[in-house]
């Protein structure tokens, strides 16, 4: 639990902790949608994926749950970035085995996404494109290759990172 969730909402609340609040709750929906459950452990875990704004990997979330007193088995962090991921709530970057929050939440229904990565901030975008998946999908068969591709990465440098950098 958040502050932004707790009982008393004349508590001054940040923007982001508003932000995360809403995440939460559409991640909470997610699961309920799918006849998940959204159990402490996994909203804790989201949390840490949804407060970072970047791709965040399994033992910096172990780190920060630690610093909060929540001292965990790496397999337990596991189990639920595995049920987050089952949920649609949040993605994984194969490239660096990290994960970070899906802000979109319309393309649960199977559209598919394409992550652009920061390689200095670690921050992570989703945007949507049929039309490569359509393509990728096509010069494969052509190839004899059976395609499974569910999303495409893209490293870069996002539009923070290239204004620091002029
Ligand atoms: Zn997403
Ligand atoms: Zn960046």
């Amino acid at each position: 639990m958040t502050e932004a969730t707790a009982k008393q909402p004349a508590l001054p609340v940040t923007q982001a902790e508003r932000k995360l609040a809403k995440a939460v709750e559409r991640a909470n929906q997610a699961f309920t949608e799918k006849n998940l459950r959204f159990t402490k452990l996994r909203q804790d875990v989201f949390e840490e994926i949804a407060a970072t704004h970047a791709s965040i990997g399994a033992y910096d979330i172990l780190a920060k749950l630690a610093e909060k007193g929540t001292r965990l088995a790496p397999i337990s962090v596991y189990r639920a970035i595995d049920a987050l991921l089952e949920a649609g709530v949040i993605h994984r970057l194969e490239s660096k085995n990290a994960f970070f929050a899906c802000r979109r939440m319309d393309h649960r229904t199977g559209r598919r996404p394409i992550f652009l990565s920061c390689e200095n901030c670690n921050a992570v975008q989703e945007v949507d494109s049929e039309g490569i998946f359509d393509t990728i999908d096509r010069l494969a068969r052509d190839a004899s290759f059976q395609p499974r591709v569910k999303f495409v990465e893209v490293s870069g440098l996002c539009r923070n990172c290239q204004s620091k950098k002029d």
